[in-house]
Parts: C-alpha cells; sequence; structure tokens
C-alpha cells in the first residue's frame, strides 16, 4: 500500500485570475469568509499535533491563488521550520511573484510551480479571463524572478486546452531547452468549467508527446519526481517535460496524498468527497490532538478504497460541479 505522507494545503479559495478551464465564466461562486478560513495558527497546529504525527513530511501550499494569503510569508517560514519538514512547496500562477520570489526563498521554501499556459499575451488573457492591461508579462517577470532566486526545480504548468494553446506545446517544451526548467503539460479535467470542456474535449498527453518528438525528438528521462508526471526530454535539453495524464491514464494506485481545503475540510481524493472531515469544527470545539488523530487515520484507512471507486466510477467522463480553486487544486 502507499505510504500517504503528502498533504497539499489550500490557502484560500480565492484568485485574482479566472482561468477558463477553473472557473465557470459568469458564474459567482461562494467565496468562504475570513473567518471560515483556517488561520496560519491553526494549520501549524494540525501539522504540529495531527499530521506530522501520522508520518506527513511532504507539504504544497495552493489555493485559489496563495499568493493573496494575508501572512503567507510567516506561515512559509514557520512550515520550513518544522524539523519534520522533508518538502515544501507551492502552486501559484505568479502574478505577484516578482516582488515576493525573494522573500519567500529566504523565508524557507524551494519548490515553486507556476501556471503559464501560454507564450503568446493575447492567447493567455484570453485563457485566464483577462479583458484589461495584458498580465503576461507581470506573470512571466513572476517566474524570471523565481529563477533568479534560485528556485530548483522551478516547475511550469500547462493545461492544454484543444484549439486554444495546444499549437503551442512545442514552444513551451522549447522553454526547457537551454534552462532546467520543468514544463509539465496536464491534461484538461473536467472540473470547473462544464461548457469548456464539451466544447473543446481534451488532448492525451501521447498526443502532446507526438507533437514535441516531430519537432525536437523525446526521450525518456532518468529523473523520476515522486508525483504522477511522466518525465521527458528534448535530446541535450537542460530541463524536463511533464506529462500529468490524468484523462487517460489512471494513476489513483499510485496517489499519495490528501488535500486540505482552505476552511479545513480534509478530502481524501481530489474527485472524490467520500469520508472527508471537518478539520476546522472539531479543532474550534476543543477535540482533543489524539482525538483529531483517530479521525484523520481513519480516513488515511479508507482512501485506497475510495481510490478504488474512483477508479470504477467512469470518472474520466464525469463532471464536477467543485472548481479547483474551491477544493484546492
Ligand atoms: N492559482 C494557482 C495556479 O493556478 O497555479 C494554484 C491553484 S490552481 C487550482 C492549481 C492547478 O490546477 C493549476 O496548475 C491549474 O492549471 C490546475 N487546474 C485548474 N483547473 C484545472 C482543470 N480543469 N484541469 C486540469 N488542471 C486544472
Ligand atoms: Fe486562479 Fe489557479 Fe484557478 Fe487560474 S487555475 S483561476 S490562477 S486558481
Amino acid at each position: 500500500m502507499n505510504k500517504i505522507d503528502y498533504l497539499r494545503i489550500s490557502l484560500i479559495d480565492r484568485c485574482n485570475f479566472r482561468c477558463q478551464y477553473c472557473m465557470p465564466e459568469g458564474a459567482e461562486l461562494d467565496y468562504i469568509l475570513r473567518q471560515e478560513l483556517l488561520t496560519n495558527e491553526e494549520i501549524l497546529t494540525l501539522l504540529k499535533k495531527v499530521f506530522i504525527p501520522l508520518g506527513f513530511c511532504k507539504f504544497r501550499l495552493t489555493g485559489g491563488e496563495p499568493l493573496l494569503r494575508p501572512g503567507l510569508v510567516n506561515l512559509v517560514r514557520d512550515i520550513a521550520s518544522l524539523p519534520q519538514t522533508q518538502d515544501l512547496a507551492m502552486t501559484t500562477n505568479g502574478f505577484l511573484l516578482a516582488n515576493m520570489a525573494r522573500e519567500l526563498y529566504n523565508a524557507g521554501l524551494r519548490r515553486i510551480n507556476i501556471s503559464l499556459d501560454s507564450l503568446n499575451p493575447n492567447t493567455f488573457d484570453t485563457i485566464i479571463g483577462n479583458r484589461g492591461r495584458s498580465r503576461w508579462q507581470q506573470t512571466w517577470a513572476g517566474i524570471l524572478a523565481a529563477h533568479q532566486v534560485g528556485f530548483d526545480p522551478l516547475k511550469l504548468n500547462v493545461v492544454v486546452i484543444p484549439g486554444l494553446n495546444d499549437s503551442e506545446v512545442p514552444d513551451l517544451a522549447a522553454l526547457t531547452i537551454d534552462r532546467n526548467w520543468h514544463v509539465r503539460f496536464i491534461e484538461f479535467m473536467p472540473i470547473g468549467n462544464n461548457t469548456l470542456f464539451s466544447q473543446r474535449a481534451w488532448i492525451s498527453s501521447e498526443q502532446l508527446r507526438q507533437q514535441i518528438r516531430a519537432r525536437w525528438g523525446l526521450i525518456e528521462s532518468s529523473v523520476r519526481g515522486n508525483g504522477p508526471a511522466d518525465v521527458f526530454q528534448i535530446p541535450g535539453a537542460k530541463g524536463t517535460l511533464g506529462f500529468i495524464s490524468q484523462m487517460s491514464e489512471c494513476f489513483c494506485d499510485r496517489c499519495n496524498r490528501v488535500r486540505l481545503s482552505a476552511d479545513g475540510w480534509l478530502r481524501p481524493c481530489l474527485l472524490n468527497e467520500t469520508g472527508q472531515i471537518d478539520l476546522k469544527t472539531a479543532l474550534r470545539t476543543g477535540i482533543s490532538p489524539d482525538r483529531l488523530q483517530a479521525k484523520v487515520r481513519k480516513l488515511l484507512e479508507i482512501k485506497p478504497e475510495i481510490n478504488f471507486q474512483q477508479r470504477n466510477s467512469g470518472t474520466q467522463t464525469g463532471w464536477y460541479s467543485r472548481t479547483m480553486s474551491q477544493i484546492g487544486g
């Protein structure tokens, strides 16, 4: 059985982008009220008293957009300085990163994934739902700032949407030729925007690899992460290419993670809420750390069964009403 030792922590469900694949156009999302967000102290208590004693040692901060979270740098410093933290990473859209990269690095963050779906500012703005002044330049500046302060590995996440950015796949892949960056192509999942998904559908990792092979050639990489990506390289490139194929392949049996939402719900699976626990209410009503641990242990025990249900429930064509920004991507 897989050791479950990786917690993805959503810090906020709000976002300064409105990516087409993540948020339904025009729909008003019910944002979590500030007083309902887990505080930094509550997150640290949960880590120290519940998750770390249960063997968790890898943490990723996400959202919504985590750079919007008040008190972020202090939280990063506190988590990074826990002796049991083996890995602390963040997923961000990078828009506010240029001014925060150094502070986050100094606070102890070492790994960062930045979403970048296009090299073309117009396409980028279309995808992120921006109608004002282009946001591409500032996002790119955030990526360069992260590179300059020394984030390693620096990963770029690309969700590939047919007809929107799939033709850019070879150019995005080429970013790895001269830089030690990891560009990861993510298959578009039917979470967040049903209309877009039914109009555009999704494109498989293998089709993307064919495009890259035709332009640059492609070899399997000896580098292997501990996540779900299959890793390749353009021959002679400094960086790598990852393919996350949750639609064309099922990697539930390799899953080593659970997710904590910004309002304190612990979910066993991105796509399945079965057995989820409201840790915030438990914490605020004074339940002892031992009882909290027992609740989480029970969820971890049923996770393989939940993964199995997920694999067999036809979810690869199903539709999820909660967005990635709400669940914590
Ligand atoms: N705001 C940050 C960002 O965009 O990187 C972090 C949160 S976001 C929800 C986390 C990841 O989920 C991003 O890499 C995003 O591309 C991915 N994502 C969101 N909706 C998706 C979907 N429908 N299919 C595949 N990936 C999705
Ligand atoms: Fe915001 Fe990230 Fe969702 Fe885009 S993918 S809308 S940046 S939470």
